[in-house]
């Protein structure tokens, strides 16, 4: 539970509208690590939004939104797909929608955003079972099959779905192997169980692997996926499926409060975002990995990183509690800078990064990183551990 609890609270300490309180100074370089959910609408996709050819959404009669759902299904390999406001609304349709029945329960891995960071919504209404994550994003199946509930006892909820998250975003961005995707499948399949991703960054799997999204969620009845995250729109998700359960999804969404009417101008962004978001991917994965080794060799003492985890735009470090230093304190750190330090840099860097639990600070690489923010940050990262190291010593 602590977990949980050092979540984006803590993040409110260094930031308001986004800009920590103390960079008041007009010099300052801001390089925003906290979440790939920062990213700013390009022109292309402001020029798309403007022009984009509308109606009402709630009645099915808005242009842009159905060609987006279309091509969000036909990337997936589905049926049909909608578009919702937020990847929180999205798998909170998609459990209340495979959970219809009432008394009925999902099955969630105990690090899953569904768990963590969507005030379990979805448990307001439902049964949410927790299970063990494993440091690869993929739950203990011999857990599941123990807490798998489905008799005829009226003692118990029914368990009807299983839910896996790829990628992983409290394990770090890891992508979870699809050998162990399709097994879980085949358990949820055995027990006549629904089987839903949470692919908020299925894009980033996928562009990592050099496989089609289509394969990856091959296994699945249901699939969310964030357009505004590294995929670049400003607002939105899509939720995936059989028409049937698009269907009632699209119910649900009206009952939430999610029905955009002219949502068109915000479809025509999410459309530019999977046109050209995925291919792009692959750089914030460099740039990552760059990113990665440097804070592995000049956070020697103070964070430990351990690099075969860094395969998509996410990097964890780990803060090695012998430094006295803790999450807090460093992002705290990252987000100031000294006159020496500015001396020494040759100029004003301030790096935001989320304090994500008690022991890791995570980085998230996104589309709007230069090649340049990345070697300032590098920079930053070099010079913030050496203090840390020096104070140590004295
Ligand atoms: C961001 C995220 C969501 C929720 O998306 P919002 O649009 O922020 O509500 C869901 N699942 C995962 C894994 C995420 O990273």
């Amino acid at each position: 539970m602590s977990a949980v609890m050092t979540g984006y609270g803590n993040a409110k300490l260094i930031t308001g509208n986004g800009i920590p309180t103390e960079v008041s100074s007009p010099n300052a370089t801001v390089i925003d690590f906290r979440s790939d959910t920062v990213t700013k609408p390009n022109n292309e996709m402001r020029t798309a939004m403007m022009n984009a050819d509308v109606g009402d959404d709630v009645y099915g009669e808005d242009p842009t939104v159905n060609e987006l759902q279309k091509l969000g299904a036909q990337l997936m390999g589905k049926e049909a797909a909608l578009f919702v406001p937020s990847g929180t609304m999205s798998n909170l349709i998609a459990l209340l929608t495979h959970c219809k029945l009432r008394g009925s329960e999902a099955i969630v891995g105990d690090e899953s955003h569904i768990l963590h960071y969507e005030q379990t919504g979805a448990a307001q209404r439902i049964n949410l079972r927790s299970v063990k994550t494993f440091a690869d994003g993929t739950l203990d199946l011999e857990e599941v099959k123990k807490k798998i509930r489905n008799s005829k006892d009226a003692h118990q909820s029914h368990s009807v779905l299983l839910c896996v998250e790829n990628t992983h975003n409290r394990c770090g961005g890891r992508i979870v192997p699809q050998k162990w995707i399709v097994k879980a499948g085949q358990l949820a399949r055995e027990n006549n169980m629904k089987f839903h991703l949470d692919g908020a960054r299925i894009f980033n799997a996928a562009v990592a692997l050099d496989v089609l999204v289509s394969e990856l969620v091959e296994p699945f009845d249901s699939v969310s996926v964030c357009l505004s995250k590294g995929l670049g729109a400003p607002v939105g998700s899509l939720l995936i499926g059989t028409k049937h359960f698009i269907e009632e999804a699209h119910r649900c969404r009206k009952a939430l409060g999610g029905g955009m009417r002219q949502a068109g101008i915000l479809a025509a962004a999410g459309i530019l975002s999977l046109a050209k978001g995925p291919t792009r991917l692959a750089q914030d994965h460099i740039f990552t990995k760059q990113l990665a080794v440097t804070a592995q060799e000049v956070g020697k003492g103070v964070v430990e990183v351990d690099l075969d985890t860094v395969e998509t735009n996410m990097v964890m470090l780990k803060v090695e509690p012998i430094s006295g230093a803790t999450p807090n304190s460093i992002v705290k750190r990252f987000a100031e800078s000294t006159e020496k330090e500015v001396h020494a840099i040759g100029q004003d860097i301030r790096l935001l990064a989320y304090p994500m639990t008690e022991t890791n600070i995570r980085i998230v690489v996104h589309c709007s990183n230069t090649p340049e923010d990345i070697k300032l940050a590098q920079d930053k990262l070099g010079y913030v551990f050496d203090e840390i190291k020096q104070s140590n010593a004295v």
